[in-house]
């Protein structure tokens, strides 16, 4: 691995939302500049216009803070390669294309996108490589002249040499080389005469003297005519990972399709960044201690013995096993704040609870949940008179106990409308009927919740009106 100071980029193009392989290419760019004190970049990759959904990467960028990803260069911070919008750094993109102009390693291409299509499908037909079959190359200069005065639109190619094999480093396949006859001259310009992405990304990693690109697999195929642009300016390529690319249940490539795709939904649906952190840091590769915060992350993700794995599966059940495991750690009082929407969206009944009361509830739900929108469904019996089951009741002895239910519940009724505890009063009456007050609470208990264990009697009485309360008691003795 390369001795220089270590820079990595994360480098999104802010067409529309995060999905879970940008987040893992972040998170492992993130990881390996925190190992090796190096410098984490962020560059937003925004040439394309029609694809800008978000123009600013606000989304990105919020995305990013959320996950608690930190940079230390890039859109709202400042750093020595400003700005990081690649729409604004046209001009310099501009100077490397003279440059190659001037030194003769580009030509114009006025062939159409159609003209170009039928080619393709030509030489497919005839089992040949589809590669542009440089007819412009051939034109003279005038020929190229003439064109230009007569305004017709054109691209800037760069010309690969046909003889010559490129190789690189990637941490996952090692040594590869590729011949690059096998590709098209490298389309550098669109028509309208912006940058295309191959080039400007080569440009800003060569400028910005990033060290590593890590990027997903399906970046592959352009790595090999950036890698011969290093070599037109003598600069040596950065060392690269191709991560592999995320696949769903069935085996097939994670799309729009497959829920828990996009950081959006999982946000929305109450996933902690800890927990997709966690998750994508550690698949793909065999972990001594399978929950890891980042610290723990950046400490033992190992980088020097990579994999190469063809397809990762994003395995959405274990991402909700991790996610309880993080609501199992949190601190209750933060889990209380980050529940608390979910529960007042679901109810008008939490806004009547105060923090205490909120949070004792959230306590009570924490070992279980999973997922913070889960909270009102766990938390249901209390908007939601339960119906315990007559096995359940009969199971801890209802019939034995009804007559001295019915005669306690007399003397509840009025302690109940004022709130008085009504532990007291029911441990007093089983002493003097010499009745094991345990089986009695765990009736009442069912009664008030649905469940044998939960809940106290007295945070129920607490947290539900007495009405409530003496409704949801008659189950006992009716
Ligand atoms: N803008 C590219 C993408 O979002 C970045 C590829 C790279 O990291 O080089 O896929």
């Amino acid at each position: 691995m390369s001795h220089k100071t270590v820079r990595v980029r994360f480098a999104p193009s802010p067409s529309g939302f995060m999905h879970l392989g940008n987040v893992r290419s972040a998170l492992i760019n993130f990881l390996f500049a925190r190992q090796k004190e190096g410098t984490f970049v962020i560059r937003i990759e925004d040439t394309d216009q029609e694809r800008n959904i978000d123009p600013d990467a606000g989304f990105i960028l919020k995305d990013l803070a959320w996950l608690g990803l930190d940079y230390d260069e890039g859109p709202l911070k400042s750093g020595p390669h400003e700005p990081y919008y690649q729409s604004r750094r046209t001009a310099l993109y501009e100077k490397y294309r003279a440059e190659c102009q001037e030194r003769n390693l580009i030509y114009r291409c006025f062939c159409t996108s159609e003209e170009l299509e039928n080619r393709r499908q030509r030489q497919l037909a005839l089992h040949q490589p589809p590669r542009y079959d440089r007819t412009c190359l051939a034109l003279t200069e005038d020929a190229c002249a003439a064109r230009v005065a007569a305004g017709s639109p054109f691209i800037w190619r760069f010309k690969l040499d046909y003889e010559k094999t490129v190789s690189f480093y990637d941490l996952g396949h090692k040594t590869m080389q590729f011949d690059l006859k096998h590709f098209s001259d490298v389309p550098i310009t669109r028509q309208d005469g912006s940058f295309t992405f191959l080039f400007a990304n080569f440009v800003d990693d060569k400028e910005m003297e990033i060290t590593h690109v890590f990027r997903g697999e399906d970046h592959l195929s352009n790595t090999a005519p950036q890698v011969a642009l290093y070599e037109a300016f003598a600069t040596e390529a950065p060392v690269f990972w191709h991560l592999p690319i995320l696949g769903n249940a069935q085996g097939k490539k994670l799309s729009k399709r497959d829920f828990g795709f996009s950081l959006t939904d999982l946000r929305a649906n109450g996933y902690l960044p800890e927990a997709i952190l966690n998750y994508l840091g550690i698949i793909g590769h065999s972990v001594e201690e399978e929950i890891m915060d980042k610290e723990k992350l950046i400490e033992t993700f190992n980088f020097e013995h990579i994999s190469t794995t063809g397809q990762i599966r994003y395995d959405l059940e274990k991402l909700r096993w991790m996610n309880h495991q993080w609501i199992r750690r949190s601190n209750t009082l933060e889990l209380t704040l980050l529940c608390q929407p979910y529960l007042k969206a679901a109810h008008v009944f939490y806004e009547t609870l105060n923090s205490e009361e909120l949070e004792k509830l959230v306590a009570y739900i924490q070992p279980e949940l999973i997922t913070l929108e889960e909270s009102p469904q766990a938390l249901d019996f209390l908007v939601n008179r339960p119906a315990p089951s007559k096995e359940l009741l009969e199971s801890h002895h209802l019939s034995e106990y009804k007559p001295f239910l019915k005669n306690l519940y007399s003397h509840l009724e009025q302690l109940l409308e004022t709130k008085t505890d009504i532990l007291p009063v029911i441990q007093k009456m089983c002493k003097e009927e010499s009745l094991p007050s345990k089986n009695i609470f765990v009736l009442i208990r069912i009664a008030l919740t649905g469940k044998t264990q939960g809940l106290s009697i007295k945070d129920m009485q607490r947290i539900l009106d007495a009405s409530e309360i003496k409704e949801r008691l008659t189950v006992l003795f009716s």
